[in-house]
């Protein structure tokens, strides 16, 4: 973990989740307010069609909202779509950007995820930007190229401050089992600190560095205190408020329990 991050534990519920699934949610809110999760910050982000319910339930905790994807416009003539202005109307304080599922099903660029970034922070969200190669990239030793490209193109040229959190998503670790080594998620993350540092000076030391790729309750612990991990981004354990506690909680721990 960095030296004095508060880490951050994302819960991406992607296309799952009915009304049914707020007491999920509620069961989250109660669990922090007993210190569940230790120091970190805990954010859920549930489908657009129940964010504002989502935050209704979350006010007045500390468990914070997140949207899933944004328009790079604030308004207009893009049907279906949802700007981040309109996320943070409706409760959210962050948003999930660059997601592979959205990279790859809705051929999102570089310079699209981008876009969507700055009008995060024009709209005064903060931005979980993802980032990971294929397993063919990695298994040709092109992980770190492909990352470094990704957020050379990706981050917003201007960025306040502890708004952008970059997470680093192996695409074959998505939803798999499969996790890269801790070697390697090392290696990566210390990487991706080096790349931010120089595309936003002075930024790359604080920034929040997330690891998202299979993170269970079983594998968390191992996963999520190496260096330079400061969180993690989960995708089908957060569907369950028991195991995504059960992951948030390796923080009510120290590090060397
Ligand atoms: C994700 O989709 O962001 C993710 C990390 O999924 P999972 O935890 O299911 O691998």
């Amino acid at each position: 973990m960095t030296h004095g991050a508060r880490p951050l534990v994302a819960g991406n519920w992607k296309m799952n989740g009915l009304r049914e699934s707020l007491t999920e949610a509620a069961a989250i809110c109660e669990a922090v307010a007993a210190g569940g999760a230790g120091k970190a910050e805990i954010v859920v982000c549930p489908p657009a069609t129940m964010l504002m319910a989502t935050a209704r339930i979350c006010e007045g905790t500390k468990v914070g909202l997140g949207g899933q994807d944004c328009h790079a416009e604030a308004s207009g003539a893009f049907t279906g779509d949802i700007s981040a202005e309109m996320l943070k109307d409706a409760g959210a304080t962050y948003v999930i950007l660059g997601h592979s599922e959205r990279r790859a099903g809705h051929h999102e660029t570089d310079k699209i995820v981008r876009a969507k970034a700055t009008a995060a922070m024009r709209a005064g969200l903060a931005a979980i930007i993802c980032v990971g190669e294929t397993r063919a990239a990695r298994d040709a030793g092109d992980a770190l190229s492909i990352v470094g490209v990704q957020l050379a193109g990706s981050i917003p040229e201007i960025s306040p401050p502890g708004r952008i959190v970059v997470a680093y998503e192996p695409v074959w670790a998505i939803g798999t089992g499969l996790t890269p080594t801790r070697q390697d998620i090392a290696e990566m993350h210390g990487f991706i600190r080096d790349r931010v540092n120089q595309h936003l000076p002075g930024q790359g030391a604080s920034m929040r560095i997330l690891y998202g790729g299979s993170v269970r309750p079983a594998n968390a612990a191992e996963l999520l205190w190496i260096d330079d991990v400061d969180g993690a981004l989960v995708g089908g354990a957060s569907l369950s408020s028991a195991e995504f506690m059960a992951i948030a909680g390796i923080y009510t721990k120290s590090r060397k329990d």
